[in-house]
């Protein structure tokens, strides 16, 4: 379909000139204007920019957008496939009015393809200043934004530093059985019951002590040794969750950490299935915890993931914010759960932008019927802060950190005690 002049109430003139000179920052007082017609994706775009001062109009047809088009227009984030038009006509109009603002190109289609859009638009005399290709991660599009405004973007502490330990050692360790669980307490907001636990793997090196997963987990990846740590993870922490529950009335849910690469296995549900018989465990309390960026990894091969729920057991998305997250084919991953990345929970007190990232994570989860978990809970202000939200869950070391299974139980106890009190 092509879109000339005429098609629609365009509010400038065709020799309109935009605002704002490419290489100049942008001011709050400038706008952005988006065309997609993927809801969920103007949505994060709009509550982004407006937490960081910027004004946002979201469109989703070219009559609305090009209405919105005005001299105050600074960025146009334009998506390039759209089922009732064509962002290639649309960089064309963009062209015949001279507009001046900075254009960033989005699309999932194939990265030659915005290359090609991107050369033909500068051949219009337009300035393309970035492209993001579908889905990307948040944390890019806050940077393409952050670009614009004052250079105020924190940077988020990732995984501490990292220890180079032998690949001998991590060999040795599988034989030597060095690797233990600790557990970590997941606490309903609404009632205050341990809904579950989560199974984090350390390793306890005979010379360097206890060593967290952070340090190993990506080399046990990379020596093909993930699989066999899977199931050995899995197999202790359903034997050892199932004594716990000797001495406790009920079961907690046992969430346990998977790595996708585990999940390309199509017989993976069957030994789950088999795993949890013989440890007599209902496949209904064991939650998988699947990354959010590796489920988008393997988003061909959601096969796996729909045999599991129809075993019953429940999936997780974990770290749900940093990974690629754009978000149409979340709908498409029987997932129950959505776990809030702790580097949002973190600064959300004080950092606008990580506050509203945490709403639209718990709309989101909540309109897709899952419920959210937020993990990092470290002080009662983010515990309440969460609770006004409707969160539904919470984890952290405002209540636990991960403890080793007798500690763990006698956490679950006493913590049984002061609820019945
Ligand atoms: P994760 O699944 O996101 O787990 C949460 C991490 O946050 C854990 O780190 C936990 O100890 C930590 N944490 C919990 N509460 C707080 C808090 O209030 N503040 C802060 N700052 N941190 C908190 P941990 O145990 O070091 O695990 C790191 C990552 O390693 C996990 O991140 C998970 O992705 C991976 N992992 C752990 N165990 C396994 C496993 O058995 N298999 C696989 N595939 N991955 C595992
Ligand atoms: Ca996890
Ligand atoms: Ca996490």
């Amino acid at each position: 379909m092509a879109y000339s002049n005429h098609n629609y109430p365009v509010a400038l003139a065709p020799e309109a000139v935009f605002a704002s000179t490419p290489g100049e920052p942008m001011s709050s007082g400038d706008r952005i204007v988006l065309i997609d017609d993927d809801r969920v994706v103007g949505e994060i775009v709009s509550a982004l920019a407006k937490a960081m001062g910027l004004q946002c109009d979201v469109t989703r047809t070219p009559e609305d957008f090009f209405g919105r088009i005005g001299s105050d227009t600074s960025l146009i984030l334009l998506d390039l496939v759209m089922p009732e038009m064509d962002g290639i006509e649309i960089l064309r109009l963009l062209g015949e009015r001279n507009c001046r603002a900075r254009i960033v190109l989005m699309s999932g289609i194939n990265i030659r393809v915005i290359e090609t859009a991107k050369k033909l638009a500068q051949s219009l005399g337009l300035c393309v200043v970035g492209h993001l290709q579908k889905p990307f991660p948040i944390t890019q599009l806050q940077e393409l934004l952050g670009a614009n405004v004052a250079p105020e973007k924190p940077a988020y502490p990732q995984n501490e530093q990292r220890i180079a330990i032998p690949d001998e050692d991590l060999r040795r360790a599988f034989d030597h059985d060095q690797f233990v669980i600790y557990y970590q307490p997941q606490i309903n907001i609404a009632t205050g019951i341990v809904t579950g636990v989560e199974a984090l793997s350390r390793w306890e090196h005979p010379e360097l002590g206890l060593i967290f997963p952070d340090n190993f987990i990506h080399r046990i990846e990379a020596l093909g040794l993930m699989d066999r740590f899977c199931w050995i993870t899995a197999e202790r922490a359903l034997n050892e969750v199932k004594q716990f529950s000797a001495s406790n009335s009920h079961l907690p849910r046992l969430a346990i950490n998977i790595s996708v690469s585990s999940l390309r296995d199509l017989k993976f549900p069957d030994i789950l299935v088999n795993l949890a018989r013989k440890y007599d465990f209902p496949a209904e309390r064991i939650v998988l915890e699947i990354t959010e960026s590796g489920l988008m990894e393997f988003s061909l091969a959601l096969d796996v993931l729909t045999r599991l729920r129809m075993r019953n057991f429940q999936l997780s998305i974990d770290d749900f914010g940093t990974g690629y997250s754009m978000m149409k084919q979340l709908q498409n991953v029987p997932a129950i759960e959505l776990k809030i990345d702790k580097t949002f929970v973190r600064h959300m007190h004080d950092h606008h932008a990580d506050l509203v990232m945490v709403e639209k994570i718990i709309e989101m989860g909540h309109e897709l019927e899952m419920e959210v978990i937020a993990e990092g809970v470290e002080t009662e202000e983010q515990y309440r802060i969460l609770r006004e939200k409707g969160c539904d869950g919470v984890q952290g070391f405002l209540f636990s950190r991960a403890l080793p299974p007798i500690e763990i139980v006698r956490w679950l106890e006493s913590h049984r005690a002061q609820q019945v009190q």
